[in-house]
């Protein structure tokens, strides 16, 4: 049977940050217990449900904050992954963590139950933006973290960043990113700043967002907004997103994804599977599956766990939202996600894994593309080029097919 993955979602932060749109809030001692016991009972019932011992190749741990519940809880709920599933044995074992939450001992503990993959949510190397972002920490409290991580045994480091954050300069931004290289981190994420809906970020900035571009003076209530409170315009945010690669690569970085940077063989084998379409299976609060089912692979579906905290506290697991994906959904999937890739997508893989060859499905696409020269194909897979990736998602937007 085909290797899956498998995602654990630990809701809790020590606070909400202004601007997350996450499943995530703080809470207890007593209610992540019953969290983890609650997760542990869902793990469990799915191997009574599907009675087979499924291999897996990636583990990842994501949040909210799962380095805020103690340590030795990450220790239950691994032994029991490994005694339902089949854990390879060099499977990648990766975990999200934030400075503020993570220990010596943690640290340490974390490395002997076989985590051997750290992410670090660092944001932004500027306290002033940390504290407009609402982090619960700084700069110094970000590299204590780094070199206890190191100290532990990690050799397998992610770093987060934020970009077009309040406040930032282009200036802010580079020296961020170099000191941030100057660390050697195996792996860098890069993101910019996206204000969303409901959060205390959209109230306070969605307006501004609106503004910026217009060309109008950036006002709040009649008063010219501070420096600190401006997001940065949109041609400051092109050259933040230009001058990311360029500083990078000069360290040794290469993107392989549009927002993510590795050194050589250092890429996240979690985030590589999902966007080439690899079963995966989430565990916990509103997580989503993505199953094959039926034997020739012809069969996917997609489903969540419950939203609802008590819900899932007193045993819900049932499967909601479920989905059976149809053919138009899965090339839609394969091409939207493939071409985040720096890669791209495989002509011949496409032609295998759908029975038809990807330009008679996506002809006026490609075509269309190519000609403006946003798309290029190149040694049989196509893939966005550097103007391509600017404009990811206008492009992407054409790979999409209504559903059946
Ligand atoms: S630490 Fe991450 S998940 Fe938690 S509130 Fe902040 S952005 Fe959201």
């Amino acid at each position: 049977m085909r290797a899956h993955e498998i995602y654990i979602h630990i809701p809790f932060c020590v606070k909400k940050c202004g601007y997350c749109d996450f499943l995530s809030f703080p809470a207890g001692r007593d209610v992540q217990r019953d969290y983890v016991d609650a997760l542990l009972r869902q793990i469990r019932e799915y191997r009574e449900r599907s009675g087979r011992r499924i291999p897996v190749s990636t583990v990842f741990f994501g949040g909210g904050t799962p380095t805020v519940p103690e340590a030795a809880w990450t220790g239950e709920i691994l032994e029991a992954l490994r005694e339902i599933f089949a854990v390879e044995p060099d499977a990648e074992i990766s975990m999200e963590s934030n400075p503020g939450t993570l220990t010596k001992e943690k640290l340490a503990a974390y490395r002997s139950y076989g985590v051997n993959r750290l992410s670090i949510g660092c944001q932004s190397m500027d306290d002033g933006e940390l504290e407009r972002l609402g982090r619960i920490h700084t700069r110094a409290d970000f590299l204590d973290s780094f070199r206890m991580a190191r100290e532990a045994g990690f050799d397998n480091i992610n770093i987060d960043l934020m970009s077009a954050l309040p406040g930032q300069t282009l200036e802010s931004w580079e020296r961020g990113l170099r000191q941030v290289c100057s660390l050697k981190p195996e792996h860098i994420s890069a993101y910019s700043l996206i204000i969303e809906e409901e959060t205390p970020f959209f109230d306070r900035y969605a307006e501004q967002e609106k503004l910026r571009g217009s060309g109008c003076d950036l006002t709040v209530d009649g008063g010219e907004l501070s420096e600190s409170d401006r997001l940065p315009d949109e041609e400051t945010e092109r050259r933040m997103y230009r001058r990311t690669e360029e500083i990078l690569a000069a360290s040794g970085y290469v993107r392989y994804e549009i927002s993510n940077y590795a050194k050589i063989g250092r890429e996240c084998r979690h985030n590589l599977g999902y966007w080439t379409l690899v079963p995966y299976l989430g565990f916990g609060l509103g997580a989503s599956s993505y199953l094959e089912k039926s034997p020739d692979g012809s069969r996917f579906v997609r489903y969540r766990t419950t939203a609802d905290l008590k819900k899932y506290l007193a045993g819900d697991f049932v499967p909601r939202d479920m989905e059976q994906l149809t053919l138009k959904d899965r090339q839609s999937e394969f091409m939207i996600l493939g071409l985040r890739l720096m890669q791209g997508v495989s002509l011949q893989e496409f032609t295998e894994k759908f029975g038809v060859p990807m330009r008679e499905v996506y002809e006026p696409a490609i075509r269309k593309y190519t000609a403006q020269g946003l798309l290029e194909i190149c040694d049989g897979r196509l893939r966005l080029t550097g103007d391509g990736v600017s404009v990811s998602n206008v492009v992407m937007a054409d790979f999409l097919q209504d559903s059946e």
